[in-house]
């Protein structure tokens, strides 16, 4: 591991302008990033300790949603009253990932911005245009049964890896930021991370040394809230396709509310808001889940061996629809 400076941080606005220096990273419950430093992915040259801020509280906003601090920990997130009954899709989404004892140590923000697990990035030998820009991406010819197949490029093909994220988008969450200027921003999460194109190390629309301080949930949405993950292992094992789904059906049987959020398939939590425009009002027959299918998997590529995710996601997304319109939820 390269040496770091390392400081622990006291109040936001202090961590934001020690992050100020080139290469400086944040540190929280550092289960991503500490790997990453140790294998010298990640050679932040200072450290900002910012688990002794006070931003763990998750706290109710003026317009019915939520404001959660970043540094409330997968586990707390997932347990929390309010989350559990109004935000279940949220909740089942975190517990589908990891282990506790990682969901104990992981952050709020730290899950929005963990990194691929694609093998050749963590395979310090081997080229990877992510971690070092130009140098090729052999996973396209290669080792991708478990990468994307939407939003990549010919430069990189990595899926997002978080399960949170997807259920966030689900949600329409919004991030707050605070700038080493001491200036604040808010941004929706799907203008928050950035499909790879030509730059794939960029992987979200942060400034340097900009800190993450609370993710805010709009007001509940009513319907059935579920969070079905496909994976190798029934427990510790990322999404080869997963599904957040919030969907309500009227009385007389058609789809009302339909959001559905992706992950395993997407570069970045998937969302496609003309596929849910497509669903909603209809009974969700055969044929409009096949033309949802059709949509949302247009521009689909597969890689060879992650070729099945196509129609693995079209039994996913039936799967979930007709569940809703039969009424048995979760
Ligand atoms: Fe690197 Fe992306 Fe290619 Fe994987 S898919 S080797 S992360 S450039």
């Amino acid at each position: 591991m390269k040496r770091f400076e390392y400081s622990r941080a006291t109040a936001p606005e202090q961590a934001a302008q020690s992050a100020s220096v080139k290469d400086a990273s944040f540190i929280a419950g550092g289960t991503n990033l500490l790997d990453l430093m140790k294998l010298e992915i990640e050679t932040p040259v200072k450290l900002v300790d910012i688990t002794r801020l006070a931003l763990a509280q998750i706290e109710k906003t003026t317009d019915g949603g939520l404001r959660i601090g970043t540094l409330v920990t997968n586990s707390d997130l997932a347990a929390h009253p309010e989350v559990i009954a109004n935000y279940p899709v949220l909740s089942r989404a975190i517990l589908a990932g990891a282990t506790g004892q990682l969901r104990n140590r992981a952050t709020t923000g730290g899950n929005l911005l963990q990194r691929t697990r694609c093998y050749y990035f963590y395979q310090t030998d081997s080229a990877c245009n992510k971690r070092k820009p130009g140098s090729g991406c052999p996973a396209i010819n290669g080792e991708n049964r478990t990468l994307a197949i939407l939003g990549t490029s010919e430069s990189c093909i990595a899926q997002h890896p978080s399960d949170m994220a997807v259920a966030m988008r689900s949600l329409d969450a919004t991030v707050e930021t605070l700038k080493t200027d001491g200036s604040t921003r808010t941004i929706a999460i799907k203008d928050f991370y950035c499909l790879p194109k030509d730059t794939p190390h960029i992987e979200n629309v942060l400034e340097s040394g900009e800190l993450i301080t609370h993710v805010v949930l709009p007001a509940p949405i009513k319907g059935m809230h579920t969070y079905d993950k496909v994976r190798d292992r029934a427990s510790y094992a990322f999404a080869l396709v997963s599904c957040a789904a919030i969907i309500d059906v009227t009385d007389n049987g058609r789809l009302d509310t339909v959001r559905l959020a992706f992950g395993g398939i997407g570069t970045e939590p998937w969302r496609n808001e003309a596929v849910e425009a497509l669903l909603t009002g209809t009974d969700g027959n055969e044929n409009v889940i096949k033309q949802a299918a059709d949509l949302l998997l247009k521009e689909a590529k597969g890689s060879g061996q992650n070729d099945f995710k196509i129609p693995l996601t079209r039994r996913l997304l039936k799967q979930v629809i007709q569940r809703a319109l039969a009424g048995k939820g979760a």
